[in-house]
């Protein structure tokens, strides 16, 4: 018995954390913009960018 893969639109992967995420039903209305795993990880690239920024300054 086979199950049907996971197709790219039902899945992404989190450009924060790296790891692939699941659609989920509660993002059935704004999937195409969910870019991020979860609100941690969305915060965590802003605070991401400003420690890059102070590595530069370093
Ligand atoms: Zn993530």
């Amino acid at each position: 018995m086979k199950h049907k893969p996971p197709s790219e639109r039902d899945s992404k992967t989190c450009p924060v954390c790296g790891r692939p995420f699941l659609w989920r039903k509660k993002w059935e209305k704004v999937w195409p913009e969910v870019v991020y795993c979860s609100d941690r990880c969305r915060n965590a690239r802003r605070t991401r960018s400003e420690a890059e920024e102070n590595l530069k300054t370093n």
